[in-house]
C-alpha cells in the first residue's frame, strides 16, 4: 500500500518497552508499508502512524516523560497523528485511569481499569467477530489486561467482550485491550493501516 506521493508508508513503533518486535514482524508482512522503531521525539515528524505496545505503562509512560516524548507526541495525536495502543498502549492514551491520579497522553474518552482481569484470569485467550474489520472470527489474546469501564462520548466501541469494553476508536485513535500482534491474524494491523492510507 502506498500514500499519495507514492512511497512506502512510514510506521513507527515506539520502541522503549514492551511487545516492540512482535508488532514490527506484523508490519513487515504488509505490503508498502517501512517500520521505524521510535525512541526519540524528533522521529515522530517523520512518520505517518504509531504503534504504542503492550508492556508496562508505567514504565513506557516514565520514560516517555524522561525522554520528553510525551508533549510532543501528545500534540501530534491531537493535531491527527494516527496511533493504536495494544494494552498498555490504550493505558498510556486513555483520559482517566481507576484508581490513578497519574495519566499520560491523555487524548483517549475512556476511563480504564488496569490488570482489570485480576490474578485467576491474569492471562487468556478468546476470539470474536468485528464486523468493521473483517467477517471471520479474530482471535483476542489477553495479558493482564485493562478494559474500559466507561466509554465518553468522543469515542466509538468497537467491541465488547463477556459485557466488558475492550476495543475503541476515536477519529485518529485506536485502542485494544488485547495484543494482535501475538497472534497470527493481521486485520487489526491492516485496518490500522487502512485508517492511515
Ligand atoms: N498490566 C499492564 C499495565 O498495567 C499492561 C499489560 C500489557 O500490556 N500486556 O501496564
Amino acid at each position: 500500500m502506498q500514500n499519495g506521493a507514492g512511497k512506502l508508508m512510514k510506521i513507527g513503533v515506539l520502541a522503549l518497552q514492551g511487545s516492540v518486535i512482535e508488532h514490527i514482524q506484523c508490519l513487515q508482512k504488509i505490503e508498502g508499508v517501512q517500520v521505524v522503531e521510535v525512541r526519540k521525539a524528533e522521529q515522530l515528524s517523520e512518520i505517518d502512524g504509531l504503534i504504542l505496545p503492550g508492556g508496562e505503562s508505567t514504565t513506557i509512560g516514565k520514560m516517555l516523560r524522561e525522554y520528553r516524548i510525551i508533549e510532543p507526541l501528545r500534540d501530534l495525536i491531537q493535531s491527527g497523528l494516527p496511533v493504536w495502543g495494544t494494552c498498555a498502549g490504550m493505558i498510556l492514551l486513555a483520559k482517566d485511569i481507576v484508581g490513578q491520579d497519574e495519566v499520560y497522553l491523555d487524548v483517549l474518552d475512556v476511563s480504564v481499569r488496569r490488570n482489570a482481569y485480576g490474578s485467576q484470569l491474569d492471562s487468556f485467550q478468546s476470539s470474536a467477530v468485528i464486523h468493521k474489520l473483517a467477517e471471520h472470527d479474530i482471535p483476542l489474546t489477553f495479558i493482564r489486561a485493562p478494559y474500559i469501564e466507561k466509554c465518553g462520548p468522543e469515542a466509538e466501541i468497537l467491541l465488547i467482550l463477556d459485557g466488558n469494553i475492550v476495543a475503541v476508536e476515536q477519529d485518529n485513535i485506536l485502542a485494544t485491550s488485547f495484543h494482535p500482534e501475538l497472534t497470527e491474524d493481521l486485520s487489526f494491523h491492516k485496518y490500522f493501516i487502512k485508517k492511515i492510507s
